[in-house]
């Protein structure tokens, strides 16, 4: 049972989850996998068509009409993590009753250590969201259509969180390759939502709250603005959306996609723009991939908390970073990033790339 524990300096907090070192690594580098009989590996992988039963039952998926649940015939399909960071309340306390070694070890502060340690149980939603049936590996493998499905199902997902009690923030991110920290290789998306908002989005509302008081306008709307000015960061534009490397990019290569009006949050987004937005982020991100081989990125969905209306301080976004370089002692140490390509450099040699 997952425990969510505050660091009482930094006011911080974090999740203790030891089932989750009881992860299987599977065919986790492009190398290995090359050597793997494709059929081999889809008979093997938990999220290719006909091993539905080796996932948990699915919370919902995109799938033809007359095709049963948990059986083929689905083209996204959205299923509990096996091994979750974060567990529906009534799992938590399941747990606790049952697993008296897991609930000493989660057992809250002894009265004289509360005044400094605070301990809750990490509750709340961590899905698996397999993309696609196909057994593809990074975003540029997908089409257009099936990523803009892909997109589709997050927002239906969102969409029906935003309604539970108990459930305030939910980020939805990817990790491709091993070197970004993923375990299996059949293309997916995670999903974690909490009671509270992750401090990451936390810290952008707050900072784009003093702006919005200070300026009256939104903080992205104005970076949107400063960046078509200026043009030297700017990756990609469709219609309704935009691709650049931000100003202070902490990562070589970073890169945010961003709806050009504003808009809080992702899953209001109309239906119409889904598949531009599909298209303008697979071509964009397929961009890095051609860069780096083999592949290795992360890609995060910030949005707003769920308990407020929409808002005019916070802008949406999706944020990809490559993992070119690895964090050492100077950035875990400092808390500071030290980013050896320029955004400018980084746009201009992405603009360079045809990758469609
Ligand atoms: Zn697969
Ligand atoms: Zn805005
Ligand atoms: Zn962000």
């Amino acid at each position: 049972m997952p425990n969510l524990r505050r660091d009482p300096i930094l006011d911080r907090w974090v999740i203790i989850a030891e089932d989750r070192a009881k992860r299987p690594r599977a065919f986790t580098s492009r190398e290995n996998f090359a050597q793997i009989d494709p059929d081999e590996a889809e008979q093997a992988c938990p999220f290719c068509p006909g091993n539905e039963h080796e996932t948990p039952p699915e919370a919902f998926a995109l799938r033809d009409h007359a095709a049963e649940p948990n059986a083929p015939g689905w083209s996204v399909r959205v299923v509990p993590n096996k091994y979750p960071a974060l567990v529906r309340e009534s799992v938590a306390s399941l747990a606790g009753e049952t697993d008296v070694l897991r609930s000493l070890a989660n057992a809250p502060p002894m009265p004289a250590e509360r005044s400094v340690y605070d301990s809750a149980p990490a509750i709340g939603v961590h899905d698996v969201i397999i993309d696609t049936p196909r057994h593809v590996t990074t975003v540029g493998e997908l089409t257009a259509e099936e990523f803009a499905l892909s997109l589709a199902a997050i927002r239906l997902r969102l969409q029906a969180l935003a309604g539970e009690t108990g459930i305030n923030h939910a980020l939805v991110f990817k990790n491709v390759g091993t070197a970004a920290g993923a375990t299996l290789d059949h293309l997916h998306s995670q999903l974690m939502a909490a009671g509270t908002v992750f401090p990451l989005v936390a810290g952008e509302i707050c900072g784009a709250a003093n702006f919005y008081e200070t300026h009256g306008e939104c903080l992205f709307c104005r970076m949107i603005q400063l960046e078509r000015i200026n043009g030297s960061r700017v990756v990609a534009e469709s219609a309704a959306f935009i691709a650049f490397c931000p100003f202070a990019s902490r990562f070589a290569y970073e890169m945010w996609i961003l709806p050009k009006l504003h808009a809080s949050r992702f899953e209001s987004m109309a239906l119409e723009n889904l598949a531009d937005l599909a298209s303008l982020a697979r071509s964009a991100i397929a961009k890095i991939e051609r860069l780096f081989q083999p592949p290795a990125y992360n890609l995060v969905f910030h949005t707003s908390p769920f308990d407020s209306a929409a808002i005019e301080h916070y802008h949406w976004h999706i944020e990809v970073f490559p993992r070119v370089t690895i964090p050492a002692g100077f950035e875990w140490g400092s808390g500071c990033a030290v980013n050896p390509v320029s955004p400018e450099t980084a746009a201009a040699r992405l603009r360079e790339i045809d990758a469609h």
